[in-house]
């Protein structure tokens, strides 16, 4: 409903032939429609869109990398104090998606991600909550992106990812909220080519609340949500500052996990491996 700037009425304020602006309008109505049908057409020339996936033309996301992601939750196998699920595994269709995501703006794909960190994060309050789920709110915490990163992006795509995320369980009738209190405490070094001790050292300390946000934390119920789970060497940092500040770490949860390939024998989801792996980290967590 229009009204006018006047209150007066539904007719357009200052009109002196109430009639003819309806009919002006009703008379251009097809003719902004072709020109807004034009529009896009020659916005798709000009911006073509495809699959991240896949590679299809004229779909941001076709149907079957779209149902790669939201694969149903596993168990992921890192050592962590609390469990971790996620969906998709990161390599394939799955891992072009979260790289057109995270680094080639594709935030168009937030949703679809979120929907994926969203079944895990059911999948693993489900599998940690005997009985029915708590009537308080499950706080989703985001790992934290570095300043730069935030900058670079345009945005931090990891609490986006936990809003869409949490939208998703809201449908489903879960109580969640999204607490972004995590924060990046110091510069560190880059991951790569660090071994497992020397990554854990580097990590150390990096993350820790927000003194500003950290009201209502302690003895609240906590998951810990992220992207990507590779070692879990970022999430245990996290966890550790999470747990510092006097949550209670439930469960960690990401919409994707890299299957390990330098220990074939613990690829498999649903068991807990041997603590900290030597491969590659998820060093881009404090990128
Ligand atoms: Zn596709």
């Amino acid at each position: 409903m229009v009204t006018s700037s006047t209150g007066s009425g539904l007719l357009p304020a200052r009109s002196t032939r109430p009639g003819q602006p309806r009919l002006v309008l009703h008379l251009l109505a097809p003719l902004a429609g072709a020109l807004s049908r034009a529009g896009t057409a020659l916005l798709a020339l000009a911006v073509p869109v495809e699959c991240p996936g896949c590679g299809a033309v004229d779909v941001r996301l076709c149907r079957r990398c779209a149902a790669d992601l939201v694969a149903p939750a596993v168990r992921v196998p890192v050592a962590l104090a609390a469990p971790a699920w996620a969906c998709a595994a990161y390599q394939g269709a799955a891992s072009r998606c979260v790289v057109a995501w995270k680094d080639r703006g594709r935030l168009d794909l937030t949703p679809a991600l979120g929907a994926a960190l969203g079944r895990a994060v059911a999948a693993a309050l489900l599998a940690t909550t005997a009985g029915p789920l708590p009537a308080g709110a499950v706080l989703l915490v985001p790992v934290p992106s570095s300043a730069a990163a935030r900058r670079g992006r345009g945005a931090d795509v990891t609490a986006a990812l936990a809003r869409a995320a949490a939208r998703e369980l809201r449908h489903q009738g879960l109580h969640v909220r999204v607490r972004a209190v995590l924060q990046q405490q110091r510069r560190v070094a880059d991951q790569a080519g660090l071994g497992a001790a020397a990554r854990r050292g580097n990590l150390s300390g990096a993350l820790g609340v927000r003194r500003a946000r950290s009201s209502g934390l302690p003895g609240a119920r906590v998951v810990l949500v992220d992207d990507v789970i590779t070692t879990g060497a970022t999430a245990a940092e996290a966890c550790r500052a999470l747990a510092e500040a006097g949550a209670v770490v439930a469960a960690v949860a990401a919409a994707c996990w890299t299957p390990r390939r330098r220990h074939p024998g613990t690829c498999s989801p649903g068991t807990i491996s041997s603590p900290w792996p030597s491969p590659a980290d998820e060093g881009r967590v404090l990128d």
